[in-house]
């Protein structure tokens, strides 16, 4: 069967990219699908998507965390030229809108926190994460019976986010730097202490420990996200991760799928109904 009819079978995610430098992720089945979060260009995500064989059409909304520059660079464009709508909390709204800032007014739709709303095959839910923007969330997104959780910006797991994080089938989490790196490396002392911050980022220890701690087996699969370009690499995470299950008695065996998302480039897409 050619790649691209197996593609748009099932419920599917993938990250279009992930990381400082623009963060997008998509879901979606052979109707309907939804972005979260829109920082890179909107022709980047038309294109990305476009090569997956999924139309900019079948976008029914964009999901958006909070107000980083890496969170909504596309926004403006997304519902400027293609009418998505956008879903966030009115905090959240509050931060982005500007006059500066020429979002489609047709497209601003108000969220509230932990109040589920449904839109096009999904229902979804908002929570609050602890991140230095006037307000962070993340994304609870059921379909059928299989529940996603993305938590991309966090300095630590709260015990809202951890009831959200441990239902999930598939959990795109954050896992941004080696506390090693960062500590060696040569941010100035300010900028280290907000990255390790509670309302940074999460390191690799940090989200190692809190799924070692945590791991069910309702959960397939794990995507790392928003790894740091200067205080990380895919393989740290991945060693942190082996050592701190292993320490605790735990052995992996290829169940959850792991996958570290790429910072610039689309990831394959992860079938759920596989
Ligand atoms: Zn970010
Ligand atoms: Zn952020």
């Amino acid at each position: 069967m050619p790649p691209i009819i197996r593609l748009l079978m099932g419920l599917n995610f993938c990250s279009l990219s992930s990381g400082s430098s623009g963060n997008c992720y998509y879901l979606g089945n052979e109707f309907h699908g939804i972005l979260i979060d829109a920082g890179i260009s909107a022709t980047s995500i038309r294109k990305f998507l476009k090569d997956m064989g999924i139309s900019m059409q079948t976008v029914m909304g964009v999901l958006i965390t909070h107000n980083h520059i890496d969170h909504i660079k596309g926004l403006e464009l997304l519902t400027r030229k293609y009418s998505i709508p956008a879903f966030t909390t009115h905090k959240v709204w509050q931060s982005i809108l500007s006059p500066q800032k020429k979002i489609s007014t047709d497209c601003i739709r108000k969220i509230h926190l932990q109040e589920k709303f449904h839109l096009a095959d999904f229902d979804i839910e908002a929570f609050p994460v602890c991140h230095d923007a006037p307000e962070t969330i993340g994304f609870h997104i059921c379909a059928g019976n299989k529940k996603i959780t993305i938590v991309t910006d966090l300095g630590h797991i709260c015990q809202t986010a951890s009831q959200y994080i441990k239902v999930a089938n598939l959990l795109v989490i954050e896992s941004n730097y080696d506390e090693q790196m960062l500590e060696n490396g040569g941010y100035p002392y300010y900028l280290k202490a907000r990255i390790r911050s509670d309302h940074g980022h999460l390191g690799n220890h940090q989200t190692a420990t809190f799924l070692a701690d945590n791991i069910n087996d309702d959960l397939n699969y794990i995507c790392f996200a928003h790894l740091s370009k200067n205080n990380n690499t895919p393989e740290l995470v991945l060693q942190t991760l082996e050592r701190t299950f292993s320490n605790k008695g735990i052995t992996l065996k290829g169940q959850p799928q792991i996958s570290i998302l790429s910072r610039n480039t689309p990831t394959e897409m992860i079938n759920l109904n596989e």
